[in-house]
């Protein structure tokens, strides 16, 4: 059973670098899929300008068709903060076989020590840490440590185990964020082509992110 790729975040709103990173992990991993998990009530930020189940609409709009994409609502219908830890641990009590690997980007895995109980990840997933070609990994502190430990460039190895490997990919980087899709909505500009169209078409039915009061 080859693994399962799982890729939290805000999403708000779901865009081309989310998904053009997840699809080339999944081809290149040889995932069987990537399960994109929005976030409920996120612990490392303010408030999302969209609700959570206004973002799961529009990550499930935008994967729909795509063999091996799958929306997952967990985060949504558990209460209180969303960690990681927790998310990965109910996953891995639904598939107690199964390779898993937390996709995380650059910048998410440089705070990974700033994250609640950070340490019992890789007892639980691998992490594969999508990165701008050309980045060079660190080599020093608890990251460095963590990667001299438990990193591999061998694809195999993550389908081998279970947990317990950090595997670093180069993705093709779509200098695409969230924040600079909500401000340009908010100013009145469309955001086609940077996310495919049925997002934007529910940000238009929606008028989220339309007014900079959200902000
Ligand atoms: P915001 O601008 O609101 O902070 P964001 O665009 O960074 O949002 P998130 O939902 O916070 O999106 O990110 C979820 C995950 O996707 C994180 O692991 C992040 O590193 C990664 N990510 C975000 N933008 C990109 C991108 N352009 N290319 C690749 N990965 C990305």
């Amino acid at each position: 059973m080859r693994p399962i790729g799982v890729f939290g975040g805000t999403f708000d709103p779901i865009h081309y670098g989310h998904l053009r990173s997840a699809f080339e992990i999944l081809q290149a991993l040889r995932f069987d899929e990537v399960r994109f998990i929005p976030c409920g009530d996120p612990p490392h930020r303010g408030n999302t300008v969209a609700d959570a189940g206004l973002r799961y609409r529009m990550v499930s709009a935008a994967i729909a068709g795509q063999d091996g994409f799958v929306s997952d609502d967990r985060e949504l219908r558990r209460k209180g903060l969303s960690y990681s830890i927790d998310t990965l641990n109910s996953l891995r009590a639904e598939f107690p076989d199964r390779s898993l690997g937390l996709i995380v980007g650059m910048d998410a895995f440089l705070d990974l020590p700033e994250w609640h109980r950070w340490d019992e990840i890789l007892n639980v997933a691998h992490i594969i840490v999508a990165h701008r070609p050309g980045w060079k990994a660190p080599d020093r502190g608890p990251l460095g440590s963590l990667i001299a430990e438990h990193g591999t460039h061998q694809v195999d190895d993550l389908h081998q185990a279970m947990c317990g490997r950090i595997h670093i990919h180069a993705v093709t980087q779509l200098e695409i964020a969230s924040t600079e899709i909500r401000e340009l909505v908010a100013a009145g500009r469309d955001p086609r082509f940077l996310m495919p169209d049925a997002v934007r078409d529910v940000i238009k039915e929606t008028g989220i992110y339309m007014s900079e009061l959200h902000e």
